[in-house]
């Protein structure tokens, strides 16, 4: 009936004469299937794996999940991945998509560097990650309009990269982690400008919050500790008071938006949790008490253990300014010891990777830096899917591979869970149906 209403509606506009030049609009164009047939599937992290199997893809969603290998009727598509194992696509809770990881470079390039380049890295470090398999991220720093401009156009389909959850820029205090440091004082005066994230005091940083908003933030961090990263000898302990972080997470929950804190101090990681947040970043001295804290609470745990690697690196071969380089060095003697002691005493994992502060693109080695810490590997995999998901708050569309979630799906060469290392060469990457990469000849029929 309202398909002859819109017929009839069409005709008259032609007999009038206002779009007497148009053609019938056509028969909208038969939906695609792509049947993925797949050697093992670790459609459920966490869970076994099972045999051969079939993802049906109908529309950028997985429509069924079946037993054995079907498919292959005219007009399909058959992705033959018999010989892999296929599994859901990455998510990493913890990026800078317009950070090079290249900290030597970027402290020259604020100078010479115009918007237009921050722009392709941002696209450059995106199609990166997507091709490591990585298919959603949280971007926990990044200036407001470029993250969410970065988001839209890869939403829209017309640039590959993971579907991003943008935090805007990460609120902080004058002289915090995210304040501007490091720079002349002609660079910090034209930086400052432009920065809306800093704030001292309650009301002041409720502002902050509603600013990140504002931009289309989709989740609000803030820095509870210093930072290695920042040019500041200012420790790694407990920067914000209490009544500035419950007025963040307050403010942050009046929008409906989940909280992420930056901490590295045992002090700052006890802080933010009392005030509330979803999930601790870091915890480089995380003690019996936080531990303790995060089991009896909701709160996850990201420990960026990649991110440590890459400031000491860089440290080491002089990328670093004196004040970062110092913490880093702190931080090395602690932190694995620390965050592995969290990791055996069953505090909830989620996978972040601080990819920014290192380069893009090599995310997985995160999995087996957190295995090496005590993570069993299942539960690694199961970190960087279902429990990353629970942490956006979107495992009704992503985490796992079952009916009516999106198809963001990847394959890998040998059993993940068995060898977490198999993760880091991603051979096949679809994200909500499209294909994005594929290695070898999987397409039988097309
Ligand atoms: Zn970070």
């Amino acid at each position: 009936m309202k398909r002859m209403m819109l017929g009839a509606a069409a005709a008259m506009a032609i007999a009038a004469g206002v779009t007497a030049w148009a053609q019938a609009p056509a028969a909208a164009p038969a939906e695609v299937v792509t049947y993925i047939q797949a050697g093992a599937l670790l459609d459920k992290p966490g869970s076994r794996a099972r045999g051969n199997s079939t993802i049906v893809v109908r529309g950028g969603k997985i429509a069924e999940v079946r037993d054995g290998f079907v498919g292959g009727e005219a007009g399909s598509k058959v992705v033959d991945l018999r010989d892999k194992y296929v599994l859901p696509g990455l998510i990493d809770m913890h990026v800078h998509l317009f950070s090079t990881g290249r900290p030597l470079e970027s402290r020259l390039a604020a100078s010479s560097q115009d918007n237009e380049d921050d722009a392709f890295e941002g696209m450059r470090n995106a199609r990166r990650t997507l091709m490591a398999g990585f298919t959603t991220v949280r971007d926990l720093g990044s200036e407001g309009p470029a993250i969410i401009a970065l988001r839209d156009t890869i939403a829209s389909g017309d640039l590959p990269g993971p579907t991003i959850v943008p935090a805007a820029r990460m609120v902080s205090v004058s002289g915090g982690h995210g304040d501007v440091n490091g720079y002349n004082r002609t660079l910090t005066k034209a930086y400052m400008a432009e920065r809306d994230n800093v704030c001292d005091g309650a009301d002041d940083c409720r502002r902050a919050v509603r600013r990140q908003v504002s931009h289309g933030a989709e989740v609000i961090k803030f820095a509870a500790s210093g930072g290695v990263g920042s040019n500041v000898a200012g420790g790694l302990g407990r920067q914000m008071f209490d009544d500035e972080m419950k007025a963040i997470v307050d403010t942050a929950r009046l929008f409906g938006r989940k909280v992420t804190a930056h901490a590295h101090g045992a002090d700052g990681v006890k802080a933010a949790l009392k005030a509330g947040v979803d999930s601790i970043e870091h915890g480089s001295y995380i003690d019996d008490e936080a531990i303790g804290m995060f089991k009896s609470g909701k709160a996850y745990f990201v420990p960026t253990m990649l991110a440590f690697q890459s400031v000491v690196e860089q440290a080491k071969r002089g990328e670093r300014p004196v004040a970062s380089a110092n913490k880093a060095f702190e931080v090395e003697k602690i932190a694995t010891k620390n965050i592995s002691h969290a990791i055996k005493s069953g505090v909830r994992i989620a996978f972040g990777t601080d990819s920014g502060v290192g380069v893009h693109g090599i995310n997985a080695r995160e999995f087996k830096l957190m295995v090496d810490a005590g993570l069993p590997p299942a539960e690694a995999v199961k970190s960087a899917t279902v429990n990353a998901a629970d942490l956006l708050g979107r495992s009704a569309q992503i985490g796992t591979i079952e009916v009516g979630k999106d198809a963001d799906i990847i394959a890998v060469t040998g059993d993940p869970v068995a060898d977490v290392t198999r993760l880091q060469t991603v051979d096949f990457v679809m994200k909500r149906g499209t294909v994005h990469k594929l290695t070898g000849k999987q397409v039988l029929v097309d």
